[in-house]
């Protein structure tokens, strides 16, 4: 028996959205040894406030602090599906995208947004929530995508499904150890935070009250869905 390692497949909307969700996580899983694979579903070509710069520009450097954030945190591989920023939706065909990575991958834990969240303002946080629960069903499932299987790619049922940024957590992983390593994380998305005041202070603050309750010096919560 050779000793294979687990593995997670972290989704997000946008480059920053698998730091902010579950960075601390990230960095802990891979310290133990998982292997990590982040797909990110758009290209983030909306996410400026400079007049000076372009979609195309913004996107290509957004790729760069995605592929610096996830070496930080440990990750083996970064996938980037190039959607336009704001025009998601959890079409059929991103579902079925969505599917064939985790039968590719074989996940042992998926990592994504909380689509059921009150009042979430970025379309895409929802597209790519919903998106990935339905892909966790086509992905088990053999009768989904019977074509797959006929060639060899057979379904795969991951343990369970973490969803960040939930109303409703029932999860709670002690990172004690890893707030720096997320904030180092963060840190790389320099398009995003080099302007906005206080954010290391809000997530360092946000990480300790969640893990008040838990007796940890910091948590990450998630609401844990079993598949
Ligand atoms: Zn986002």
């Amino acid at each position: 028996m050779t000793d294979e390692p687990k593995r997670a497949l972290v989704i997000g909307a946008h480059p920053d959205d698998n730091e902010f969700g579950a960075g601390g996580t990230i960095a802990k899983l891979a310290d133990q040894g998982w292997d990590i694979t982040f797909i990110i579903a758009t290209n983030g070509n909306k996410g400026s406030h400079d007049p000076a710069m372009s979609s195309f520009r913004l996107s290509e450097i957004r790729e760069q602090e995605q592929r610096a954030a996830a070496e930080v945190l440990g990750v083996r591989r970064v996938i980037f599906l190039r959607n336009n920023d704001g025009e998601l939706e959890p079409s059929p065909a991103l579902r079925a995208e969505f599917a064939l990575y985790i039968r590719h991958f074989k996940p042992h834990a998926i990592y994504t947004h909380d689509p059921w969240k009150h009042y979430m303002l970025h379309p895409d946080h929802r597209a790519v929530g919903f998106a990935v629960i339905e892909a966790v069903v086509s992905a088990r499932d053999h009768l989904f995508m019977p074509g797959l299987g006929q060639i060899g790619i057979g379904v795969w049922r991951p343990e369970a499904l973490y969803l960040w940024g939930a109303e409703q957590p029932d999860y709670a992983e002690d990172v004690s150890d890893y707030v720096d390593r997320k904030i180092a994380a963060l840190r790389e998305h320099h398009t995003q935070l080099d302007e906005v005041q206080g954010w290391e202070e809000r997530v360092r603050q946000r990480m300790a009250e969640a893990g008040k309750e838990h007796g940890f010096a910091a948590a990450e919560m998630f609401k844990k869905l079993p598949v």
